[in-house]
């Protein structure tokens, strides 16, 4: 679509730079176990390299590649002035005490020290970390450095120089590019229904986010199974019910769903916001929604895609849909290197701006070339970077 040369081609295939770590970690109990850890750039054109930093058993080097590349396209289509890159350390974090976490954290900040920083390469949590690991590698480049730099990191606590509104980022702009796309067909969002999988930091807030707005958030669901009540979920009680079970089941107001048959629901909206691959050539083919909002990254496979496709459903891609939590990310650079920060409802309104003009765009390519928003959220996003690397010229 974009008539890339082949070498320019290659080179958006092929990761920039790759580091691979040993992390050794000395335990409670006086003993020492070795993990693996990666950190892979997979383009810096536009700027640094942003991404988060994953800890999970299953972590290896072709995952986090994938993940940085998916950064790339996904910081170019919003616009951002970062290039994509992704960490990630193989372990169970569920296994280790938090002062293990914290020197597994410090180790692997210090060996990956060298390619990372405000203007190289910045980290965020992802799946396996959180506020406190951020907070971990800011202070051990810090010291390292000998002054303290926020900028290395995002999504760190408010207290250490985080961003109002990073939390809820995402899910408000998956409310966004939902409410566009509605908004495009004609369906108010006010009266909607919504069915959202996945109940953690993307799902529970969009569900919240979505019932503020008026619509009908009739069912969600979580690793354990869901919920489901056509009238439309009291949001705020399941909350409550979480918080003290731990899951949505046995939400007393409520039906109980599978998570299969939460896609095939008949609603306006489903929105896939848990893990990856859900909708395959199989559930693909049961989805009655209208619209798929992809909160989670990669939840349709190629396969998938294409029945959706041939059926009608308009699929709003995780590139453009998710990136709102990356977008206050850059909030969040931008504050921290100035020493200034936002209020909320200035960051609130410059997110809205953004993944409103992101949509905007996209929407506009895929009318313009008849072809569905995630190909056209593509070619925007390759387009941007081939552009940057062929103004830039090549070195030497
Ligand atoms: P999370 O760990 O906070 O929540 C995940 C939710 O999915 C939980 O409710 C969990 O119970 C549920 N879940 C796990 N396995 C499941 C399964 N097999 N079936 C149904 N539900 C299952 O994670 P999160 O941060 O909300 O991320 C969710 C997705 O969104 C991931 O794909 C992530 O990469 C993507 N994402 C997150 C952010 C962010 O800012 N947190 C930004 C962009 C993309």
């Amino acid at each position: 679509m974009l008539g890339l040369d082949e070498g320019t081609h290659e080179m958006l295939a092929t990761p920039r730079r790759e580091v691979h770590v040993a992390v050794p970690l000395r335990r409670d109990d006086g003993t020492s176990v070795l993990f693996r850890g990666y950190r892979v750039q997979h383009n810096v054109s536009r700027g640094p390299g942003k991404g988060g930093l994953r800890y999970h058993p299953s972590v290896d080097i072709d995952e986090v590649r994938a993940l940085a590349m998916w950064m790339t396209w996904k910081c170019a289509v919003v616009d951002l002035p970062y290039g994509g890159a992704k960490g990630g350390v193989t372990i169970d974090p569920r296994e280790h005490s938090e002062r293990e976490l914290e020197r597994v954290t410090r180790r692997y900040t210090s060996e990956i020290k060298p390619i990372i920083g405000p203007e190289r390469d910045v980290m965020a949590p992802d799946m396996g970390t959180n506020e406190q690991t951020m907070a971990w590698v800011m202070d051990t480049y810090s010291v390292s450095e000998g002054y303290t730099i926020p900028g290395v990191v995002t999504g760190k606590p408010i207290a250490v120089g985080g961003s109002l509104g990073r939390a809820t980022a995402t899910s408000r702009g998956v409310v966004h590019t939902a409410k566009a796309a509605l908004n495009e067909a004609g369906v108010d969002v006010v009266g909607a229904s919504i069915a959202i999988q996945g109940f953690g930091k993307v799902g529970s807030h969009a569900a919240a986010i979505f019932a503020e707005e008026g619509a009908r958030v009739v069912a969600v669901s979580d690793q354990y199974g869901g919920v489901v009540n056509r009238d439309g979920l009291d949001v705020d009680a399941l909350f409550t019910h979480v918080a003290a079970t731990g899951t949505v089941v046995g939400f007393e107001e409520a039906d109980e769903i599978s998570n299969h048959g939460l896609l095939g629901l008949e609603v306006d909206v489903l929105v896939p916001a848990a893990v990856e691959g859900v909708l395959d050539e199989i559930t693909a083919q049961q989805v009655r929604a209208r619209f798929v909002v992809e909160g989670a990254n990669g939840p349709t496979t190629g396969e998938g895609d294409t029945i959706l496709a041939k059926n009608g459903v308009v699929v709003v891609p995780d590139v453009l849909a998710n990136a709102g939590g990356v977008v206050v990310s850059y909030f969040e650079w931008v504050q921290a290197n100035q020493a200034y920060w936002w209020t909320e409802p200035e960051i609130s309104e410059r997110l809205e701006h953004r993944m409103h003009s992101a949509y905007a765009d996209v929407s506009a390519l895929a009318r313009r070339e008849d072809v569905s928003l995630r190909d056209a959220a593509l070619a925007i996003g390759v387009q941007r970077v081939a552009e940057a690397h062929e103004i830039r010229g090549l070195y030497p």
